[in-house]
């Protein structure tokens, strides 16, 4: 605002006799009186302004010293003859009258000297007239210094344009001061502004942050009351938020319509208003003041708009003292107002945004809940797996091992956690397979083979991409199943099928050609009887085969086999299998060692016929260079103990333990070569066990082998 604005231009509008510096003009008029003796007065027209006589000369303190000398110093304005220049004011001095205007108002400026032509008759006439000391007033009046009166009149021209110095002087102080008052006001609002402001960034309790805004515009504009109304849109009625001064709970209970009142209006018309006599003005509501007893006077008020909606106003009430609001002050109150509206914001959002944060939070909890349930769930499933599971982030990074993965590549998952894949798989292939499914975003099917131990082994793997929801691989999955054993027995099958048939053809082709040989006429008996042996042979051979093929698929479907106790002598049993094989091979020799007294005990024949048949029959084979094969009985323990040893290929320490498994047959060339299904041993082992007994092997590679079993003597009755 500019400072013409601020202060009264016109001259009526500076009561300049009011505002003149009487101090400093006092210090001109002692510096007058004092080095040359003039005395100076000043009276103003309206007789606002009246100088001491300044001068300080022994002569005027004496002469103010009594009641009836300073009423003899006394200027009486009647007595200035406003024609004549030079009156005689008091104590009979000769003074010379000047006047001048200033801001419309007239001064008189008395300047006057000493007339030392009358000297002792007039200091004469003033100690006899006050009862002053005559010689005491001579004195002081002789000491004063004297002024020629010729050059008091020029010299009364140079005072008056002192005097007129001075008082511009003191008008322009008195607009500075004003200029400053009105900028402390500006700053008392400034910063009364801040203040609001710096509340509403501190605090979200909104009575709390309208009541301060209100309190500081009261202080500020000095009001004697202040409120906030709020528009009720439903009912189009403004109700009272927060209200300051006197009647604060009394105006809370009232309500004004749409448009009552200056509230009312200015909450219409959205626009601010100063109303400086409300008496005079139309839209003012009384009945509030009657109900509230409370008198207004004059009012500003200012709308409350929040993005551009007027959603109450803001008002102060009657200045305190009596005036009222200026102008400037609407701009002052629509500047709180927009802070009042930040905070009713600010609050309504902090409001929304703590509920929406409360249901997001709730939201939140129960999917973590769930998130945490399903994570547990997943990863308790994937833990258990019997499978190894890795998974990796789009930066190789691993990010999640399951137990058999950690024994598989030998990793500890803790340590492996987010490091590089390549470092802790040594396998290329699969940190191939990783990369490819990373890079196609689909899933890979492989076989991967690396070294378990001291094996190799198979395992069938899957690499599956983890896809985002924005479509991008975040990172992938690889479940690896170790199917070593799968493949084996997969093997085994075809091997075991193909020994099938080879070993059933076997047999059949000399049976073929020996009956073939039987047919044709006149054949020597005794080459028929040959022939014959040989076809029973085979034929016994083939029979005990598929025996064997028909008791494993009996044990494999679970129905086992029962047994049939006779009573029997064990003893006879050995020598019966014994005639069978002793002359069954030319390069061995079977060599029976057995107790002589008998052994009746009870057990199922024909299955022991059929372990020692498999036991002979594989001494046999497994001898391919012949040898002795021993058979040894003996009754230890309560339990009969029967051997068969051979001095043939023997069994490594590698294959022994597996010997009893089902189809499996030692992979070597020498056994290669020699048939066989693998089935025979587990059959052994199955009836030993039915009858309570056990087997066991003890062999040395390429020196033979020796199979022993016991089964407990059962006693007949
Ligand atoms: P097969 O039909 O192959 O003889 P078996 O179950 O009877 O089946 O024997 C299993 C394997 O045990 C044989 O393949 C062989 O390698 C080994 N084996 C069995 N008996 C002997 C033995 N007396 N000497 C050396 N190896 C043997």
């Amino acid at each position: 605002m500019a400072q013409s604005e601020k202060i009264p231009a016109k001259e009526q509008e500076i009561d300049s006799s009011r505002l003149f510096n009487i101090r400093v003009w006092e210090g001109i008029q002692y510096k007058f009186s004092k080095d040359l003796g003039i005395a100076i007065k000043v009276i103003s027209e309206d007789g606002k302004i009246n100088t001491d006589e300044t001068n300080h000369s022994d002569f005027y303190a004496l002469l103010t010293a009594t009641d009836a000398g300073r009423d003899y110093c006394d200027v009486k304005i009647e007595n200035i003859n406003k024609e004549s220049k030079l009156v005689t004011l008091y104590a009979d001095c000769a003074y010379y009258v000047a006047t001048t205007y200033f801001y419309g108002k007239k001064f008189f400026l008395f300047v006057g000297v000493l007339d030392r032509k009358q000297d002792e008759k007039i200091v004469k006439k003033l100690a006899e007239e006050y009862s002053i000391d005559y010689k005491a007033l001579l004195k002081a009046y002789q000491e004063q210094p004297t002024f020629p009166e010729s050059r008091l009149v020029s010299f009364a021209d140079l005072i008056v344009d002192l005097f007129n110095i001075v008082i511009e002087l003191s008008v322009q102080e008195f607009i500075t001061q004003m200029a400053n008052k009105q900028k402390e006001e500006e700053i008392m609002k400034m910063s009364a502004l801040m203040e609001a402001s710096i509340i509403i960034n501190s605090t979200r309790n909104l009575d709390e942050l309208l009541k301060i805004i209100m309190q500081s515009a009261e202080k500020v504009m000095q009001a004697e009351a202040s409120s906030v109304f709020l528009i009720d849109s439903e009912k189009n009625e403004l109700y009272f938020e927060i209200a300051t001064g006197p009647k604060q709970e009394e105006v809370k209970k009232l309500r004004l319509k749409m448009g009552e009142g200056i509230a009312g209006w200015v909450a219409y018309t959205g626009e601010s208003l100063l109303v400086p006599d409300v008496s005079k003005d139309p839209r003012f509501a009384k009945r509030v003041d009657d109900q509230t007893k409370f008198i207004t006077r004059s009012v500003i008020c200012v709308p409350l708009k929040v993005r551009n909606q007027t959603i109450g106003v803001v008002q102060v009430l009657n200045r305190i003292g009596g005036n009222s609001f200026a102008k400037s002050e609407i701009k002052f109150l629509e500047a709180l107002s927009s802070q009042a509206a930040i905070a009713i914001e600010n609050a309504n959002l902090y409001e929304h945004l703590e509920e929406r944060a409360e249901q997001l939070n709730k939201e939140l909890k129960t999917t973590n809940i769930t998130l945490s349930i399903e994570k547990l769930r997943i990863e308790s499933i994937v833990q258990s797996m019997e499978d190894a599971v890795i998974a990796i982030n789009k930066d190789n990074q691993i990010v999640m091992i399951n137990r058999v993965a950690e024994r598989i590549f030998e990793i500890n998952a803790k340590q492996a956690f987010a490091g590089q894949l390549g470092d802790y798989i040594k396998t290329k292939m699969i940190v191939d397979n990783f990369n490819a499914v990373l890079e196609a975003k689909s899933t890979l099917k492989n076989e991967v083979k690396f070294q378990l131990g001291m094996k190799e082994h198979i395992f069938a793997a899957v690499f599956t991409p983890i896809i985002s929801e924005k479509q991008e691989a975040a990172g992938s999955v690889a479940v690896f199943r170790d199917i070593t054993e799968i493949k084996e027995l997969d093997k085994m099958k075809s091997e075991f099928l193909n020994m099938v048939s080879h070993e059933l053809r076997t047999p059949l082709t000399p049976i073929q050609a020996y009956s073939e040989l039987m047919m044709v006429r006149n054949v020597d008996p005794e080459k028929v009887k040959n022939y014959a042996n040989i076809i029973n042979k085979e034929t016994q051979r083939l029979g005990s085969l598929i025996g064997d093929l028909l008791d494993l698929s009996r044990i494999d479907a679970g129905k086992g086999l029962s047994l049939t106790m006779e009573e029997m002598d064990f003893t006879e049993l050995l020598r019966t299998v014994y005639e069978t094989f002793k002359s069954a091979s030319s390069k061995h020799k079977i060599i029976l060692t057995i107790p002589d007294k008998s052994e009746t005990i009870l057990f199922d024949k024909n299955k022991m016929i059929q372990v020692m048949t498999n036991l002979l029959s594989n001494a046999l084979k497994y001898s391919p260079d012949g040898g002795d094969i021993i058979i040894s009985m003996e009754d230890r323990d309560g339990k009969i103990i029967t051997t068969v040893k051979d001095h043939g290929l023997g069994i490594s320490k590698e294959d022994l333990p597996r010997i009893f498994e089902k189809f499996y047959r030692v992979e070597s060339d020498a056994v290669k070569k020699i048939g066989g299904t693998g089935i025979g041993l587990p059959i052994v082992k199955y009836m030993i066990d039915l009858h309570n007994g056990t087997i066991d092997v003890k062999s040395e590679f390429g020196k033979g082998s020796e199979f022993t079993f016991s089964i407990p003597k059962i006693k007949p009755g």
